[in-house]
């Protein structure tokens, strides 16, 4: 793979265009891919200056379980043991409390109850642990082929288990030709090989071209700052151990390359004439996290741009409340978000803003 992109459907001229000038602003790969989405998304991302987590919005768990490092699997399980069984002989004992009375007998069953309710999460948590650590030490070694140019299926544990290791940078990987920087969710090491991983919470059965632009772009990284081989990556499929090679090939090189050049071309004219991106097709924001209203708290909800709050576009729902949107208060417009359109839904969002 050659430095600079020639070959891959780039005219020279272009290449020289992606090289970062002194005043060009550096690109995140979050924000890159945002952009191959949507321009507008590709914007707002860089303004907001989101670093890369080397993943989409992860969902909001509550009881949280250590799920993809076997070590620390094992370590959480050997804890809530240990707690299981403080908290059993405590329920056993605390009846024997009755014998100093029986005005005793009110708070010894909320504590009981209490305790049970403790003991059962416990439980529920251990089962759960004891499964996946199972999974893990049945799944069989095994190594895609790094010469292979198509998108092989995988298993993280199959992956640990052929001798893979699993690494967390701390800080992006940052590249100064192009000034790129990003950070995968986790990087996997085998002999001189280093391939990045990211994880799709989102995935509903399909992978866009945005994915292997991304990936491209993380081999790139990895290839530019560690001097390994990073023939390819790995997105991770919805919260599962499964997942996918994305092959670092020319195609998806074109892919994220082209991505950098028209980034760094609208950065520019932006600067030069302050014209903002046109609006995608409205089908585009229907599903978009960005234009998706939300409740304005003053204070707590505020868009972002260059670390100064935006001045709300704000719209009043039927519920009489005041929504705005990220994207809407970025360019001053109502995207067509399927929560401020569609009528017919009965949820609480049921003609926010029509008749
Ligand atoms: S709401 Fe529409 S225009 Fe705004 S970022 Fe999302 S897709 Fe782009």
């Amino acid at each position: 793979m050659d430095d600079f992109g020639f070959g891959l459907g780039l005219e020279e001229s272009e290449i020289q265009e992606m090289v970062a000038r002194f005043d060009d602003p550096r690109i995140g790969i979050h924000t890159l891919t945002e952009f191959l989405y949507c321009p507008r998304a590709g914007l707002v991302s860089h303004e907001q200056q989101h670093e890369d987590q080397g993943e989409d919005r992860p969902p909001i768990y509550l009881d949280y379980l250590p799920q993809y490092d076997l070590t620390q699997m094992a370590a959480a399980w050997d804890e809530r043991f240990r707690k299981l069984l403080i908290s059993g002989a405590t329920m056993a004992l605390v009846p024997f409390t009755l014998l100093l009375g029986s005005w005793w007998l009110v708070p010894v069953l909320i504590w009981e109850c209490l305790l049970g309710i403790w003991t059962f999460k416990l439980g529920r948590d251990l089962w759960r642990l004891a499964l996946q650590i199972r999974l893990a030490e049945k799944a069989h070694a095994w190594k895609p082929d790094p010469t292979s140019h198509n998108e092989q299926s995988v298993d993280w544990w199959q992956l640990l288990k052929a001798g893979f290791v699993s690494h967390q940078y701390l800080e992006p990987l940052q590249e100064s030709v192009w000034q790129l920087s990003g950070k995968p969710w986790r990087v996997l090491a085998y002999e001189n090989m280093r391939i990045p991983v990211f994880r799709y919470h989102q995935y509903s059965g399909q992978l866009y071209p945005q994915h292997r632009a991304r990936m491209a772009a993380y081999c790139r990284l990895i290839e530019r700052t560690t001097g390994a081989r990073s023939p390819y990556g790995i997105i991770l499929l919805g919260n599962t151990f499964q997942g996918t090679t994305i092959p670092n090939s020319q195609d998806n090189q074109q892919r994220f390359q082209q991505g950098v050049f028209a980034f760094r071309k609208m950065v520019r004219e932006l600067k030069r004439e302050r014209q903002i991106p046109e609006a995608p097709p409205p089908g585009m924001c229907f599903h978009c996290p960005l234009g998706q209203p939300r409740v304005f708290r003053k204070g707590y909800t505020e868009t972002y741009q260059a670390k100064k709050p935006l001045p709300p576009t704000l719209v009043r729902g039927r519920d009489r409340r005041r929504y705005h949107s990220a994207c809407g208060d970025r360019f001053c417009w109502l995207p067509p978000h399927e929560k401020a359109r569609d009528k017919k839904r009965t949820s609480k969002w049921f003609g926010l803003f029509g008749k």
